[in-house]
């Protein structure tokens, strides 16, 4: 599931509540050169590197996807994507709508999330009651979000979260739907019914 949201919509909190439900769903691990904020942890949070190793990876071909958001670059491992298939996990990647639109047009397969405040007033609200980034930062943010909305376009689902309740719940239906899809079920099928 790839899940993409203006920052401040609430992807953080309800991508947390998705991986507390649904167990058998893991986090993609990014790489980024950003430097880590106070808390996070290599391999947990993100893999942060140098610019010279990520630009060694673009070289190598070692992303599915990569884009530079915010002044700092960002990547998916092809290996990330390769060994959750081999063993059967599902992945939620939260990567910004550049990358999506990459692994969209490569891989095609997944479900396509782009998450929505209510309104640009509310999402300026919550951004500021966050109360983790200075009022420029803010603004910025703002006017990223006017550019990214117009993304949503060409994404499968969206979701406005406004009650956090039903966004969850809406998040949720998505993920249930997708596993249900033929080609997930037929091996069990098979193996059930013989055929
Ligand atoms: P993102 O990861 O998209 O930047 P967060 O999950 O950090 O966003 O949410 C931004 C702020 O808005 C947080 O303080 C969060 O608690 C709050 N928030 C998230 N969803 C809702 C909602 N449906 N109603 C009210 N506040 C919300
Ligand atoms: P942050 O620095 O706040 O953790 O993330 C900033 C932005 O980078 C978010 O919009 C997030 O979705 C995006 N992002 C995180 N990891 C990746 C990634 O691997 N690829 C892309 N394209 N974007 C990412």
């Amino acid at each position: 599931m790839i899940i993409s949201a203006p920052s401040g919509a609430g992807k953080t909190t309800l991508c947390r509540e998705l991986l507390k439900r649904f167990p058998h769903m893991r986090e993609s691990i990014s790489y980024t050169t950003r430097q880590p904020r106070p808390g996070e942890m290599h391999g947990e949070d993100y893999f942060f590197v140098s610019h010279d190793e990520f630009q060694r990876m673009i070289a190598e071909d070692a992303f599915a996807e990569w884009a530079e958001v915010h002044g700092n670059l960002y990547g998916t491992a092809l290996s990330t994507l390769e060994n959750s298939r081999k063993n059967g996990i599902d992945l939620v990647l939260d990567i910004d709508c550049q990358g999506a639109r990459q692994l969209k047009e490569q891989f095609g397969g997944g479900s396509y999330v782009f998450i929505l405040p209510p309104s640009m007033a509310e999402l300026r609200r919550r951004l500021e009651s966050r109360s983790s980034d200075a009022p420029e930062v803010i603004e910025r943010r703002i006017v990223r979000a006017a550019e990214e909305i117009r993304e949503v376009r060409w994404y499968d689902y969206i979701i406005i979260n406004d009650q956090l309740e039903h966004a969850f719940e809406e998040l949720s239906a998505i993920v249930i739907a997708h596993s249900r899809r033929t080609p997930r079920m037929l091996e069990q099928v098979a193996k059930l019914f013989d055929i």
